[in-house]
């Protein structure tokens, strides 16, 4: 897999078919997550929400409407909290909490994990295991830092360079995402020109499981 020093964390995933995957980290949030989840069916198109439990828990119906469009949720803890400064205990704790809620709502339990500001250590891999996670980094490579607020214009050339298997980070929420908002709906059509296959990630692995790595 991409990264060579640990096997077990997901930065992209090779495939043949143009497959590449959109993630949107942070949410839901009540402004932009429903202006994105437009954008997305506009195209047709089907991405991965790694979702903060924080937030789940304030909207709800948020969760349920990105579940009721198709999309895949993914677990990005509870609170946001840099998982490599906690006991192992609250690394379990910010993990599962978040997926007994997001559960308890949908009825379905996420198999995806990315931890908060893609920090990580042996303790918050070797727990992702332990939970049957696939921890999902990305592909950092591309410097979409969507947070940095770069301009819609940067976003959107930055987001032409991927290369098939690639993971792309952005957020729906956590700050200011017009940008990301913008350049999203004006990127998607050009990748599909460019005949790049936009899938959640979860799809992604599973027509790849043989190439992949990861904690499956
Ligand atoms: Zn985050």
């Amino acid at each position: 897999m991409g990264n060579e020093e640990d096997e077990k964390v997901i930065q992209s995933v090779p495939n043949e078919q143009r497959m590449i995957s959109f993630t949107f980290d942070d949410g839901p949030h009540p402004e932009y997550t429903p202006e994105l989840l437009k954008i997305l069916q506009k195209f047709n198109v089907k991405c991965t929400f790694f979702v903060l439990g924080e937030c789940v828990e304030r909207f709800p119906h948020l969760l349920k409407s990105i579940h009721e469009h198709g999309h895949e949720i993914g677990n990005h803890t509870y609170y946001h909290l840099d998982l490599t400064q906690q006991s192992s205990s609250v690394i379990e704790n910010e993990i599962i909490s978040s997926e007994v809620l997001i559960n308890s709502i949908l009825g379905v339990t996420p198999t995806l994990l990315r931890s908060p500001y893609g920090l990580y250590n042996d303790a918050v891999l070797d727990i992702a295991t332990k939970h049957n996670y696939t921890f999902c980094h990305w592909s950092e490579y591309l410097g979409l830092e969507d947070w940095t607020l770069p301009g819609v214009e940067r976003m959107v050339e930055m987001m032409l360079n991927v290369k098939m298997g690639d993971i792309l980070l952005l957020h729906d929420a956590g700050g200011d995402r017009k940008e990301t908002m913008d350049a999203v709906e004006q990127v998607i059509p050009k990748l599909m020109d460019l005949n790049f296959n936009i899938v959640p990630l979860g799809e992604m692995l599973k027509s790849c499981s043989l190439n992949v790595k990861g904690v499956i």
